[in-house]
């Protein structure tokens, strides 16, 4: 050991470990040019300011320090030559390279939210060498079951609930994007029937309103397919509860679309007590910078369990920071790792790559102070890269 780094057996331990990806999206394993690279290395997705480059921010400098070897080139070289770099190997050797170097094991796939060129289950699992489980989302199943069938409003529930026990058949979990679509501050409590019935007639005359560009036809949940009430949000998260697989809640960061004052975690607090004898899992992504609060809800809640993907690519050198005050509150039995990667593999690699960093650093920072043992800080790390995901997932 020395220069502050980690000790070389925890490090080792660390950098072993068959990872459990419990909330990651489909690497895309397209061609992109130099402006189309830099469009997905941001949350944002509002032009680069005049002069500037999305590569000079943590989440770049991380790409070109830690992928550029990956992919042959010298750590932290240029921009452009990573760029040329990738376009020299071609897409499908660099997702290819990316997803494997990350040493992840299992890939618990959001279905919910994809583009053209992004890979399906079944490539991600060879392009990864790893197994592969999905995550339905409820708002997903919900857009489909609006339109579908003779598109009355008056069966929207029966319909939806029908269709997603029909899609998690196969499925590890189902996801929850409130926070993008109002935001958390819901009324904690189920709707009643009555209330489901009359929001999803409004939402359906709002399709009908709109003409075929809004409806089923349309790519993506554009305009009045897109269900943002928030008795029938409510409705969906109960009906997550109901099927009884881990909820995946999307909480704090994320890209514009989300209002971050309205996703704090702790406005989670009330469908925690409502849901607590239900015993099942509520997942809360992200959390950052809310994570400490999301560390209370798991500390007080036995069926709350935290992360900090997506937050650990885009804080890069910051990681172990970040990863420390997640290990405050939150009992070691409810931390997960997650990347949240989404398109380039790139963050599908940094998500574990910094992960890995930060935690060794963390624990290892307590095992050399004399407050950790050195097994506590392995079996811990194993604990939150993959065997709480195991468990709470119920992965073979
Ligand atoms: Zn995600």
């Amino acid at each position: 050991m020395g220069d502050g780094g980690p000790p070389a057996e925890l490090d080792a331990a660390v950098g072993a470990i068959a990872l459990v990806d419990h909330h990651v999206h489909p690497a895309l394993a397209t061609e992109l040019s130099h402006g189309e690279f830099e469009e997905l290395i941001t949350e944002s997705d509002r032009p680069v300011p005049p002069g500037t480059t999305r590569f000079d921010s943590q989440l770049g400098t991380a790409i070109r320090r830690w992928c550029g070897p990956v992919l042959g080139l010298p750590a932290s070289a240029p921009a452009q030559d990573y760029i040329d770099r990738r376009r020299e190997l071609g897409a499908a050797r660099v997702t290819r390279r990316l997803l494997r170097a990350a040493g992840v094991s299992q890939l618990l796939i959001d279905t919910g939210y994809l583009r053209d060129g992004m890979l399906g289950l079944a490539a991600m699992a060879e392009a990864a060498a790893a197994d592969v489980a999905e995550v339905v989302r409820l708002e997903s199943v919900a857009e489909q079951a609006i339109v579908a069938g003779d598109g009355s409003a008056a069966g929207f529930a029966e319909r939806f609930r029908a269709a997603l026990w029909e899609r998690t058949t196969a499925a590890c979990g189902v996801k929850s994007i409130a926070a993008y679509r109002f935001g958390l501050d819901l009324d904690p409590r189920p709707p009643a029937a009555t209330e489901v019935a009359s929001a999803a007639g409004g939402w359906r005359r709002q399709i009908d309103a709109a003409g075929p560009a809004g409806g089923a036809g349309s790519p993506g949940p554009a305009g009045a397919v897109r269900v943002t009430d928030p008795v029938l949000l409510r409705f969906l998260l109960w009906a997550g509860v109901d099927r009884g697989l881990p909820v995946q809640i999307h909480t704090g960061f994320g890209d514009p679309d989300v209002d971050l004052r309205r996703s704090d975690p702790l406005l989670l607090r009330g469908f925690c007590e409502l849901t607590q004898e239900r015993a099942v899992p509520l997942m809360l992504l992200h959390c950052y910078p809310y994570h400490r609060q999301a560390g209370y809800l798991a500390h007080a809640y036995p069926h709350v369990y935290v992360d900090v993907g997506l937050a650990i690519n885009h804080v890069g050198a910051r990681a172990a920071a970040v990863v420390a005050e997640s290990l405050e509150l939150a009992p070691f039995g409810q931390v997960l790792f997650s990347s949240d990667a989404w398109g380039p593999p790139e963050l599908h690699y940094l998500g574990a790559l910094l992960w890995r960093r930060a935690t060794a650093r963390v624990l290892g920072g307590w095992v050399e102070s004399g407050d950790w043992a050195l097994a506590d800080a392995v079996r811990v790390a194993g604990l939150i890269g993959a065997q709480n995901a195991r468990r709470v997932y119920r992965l073979s």
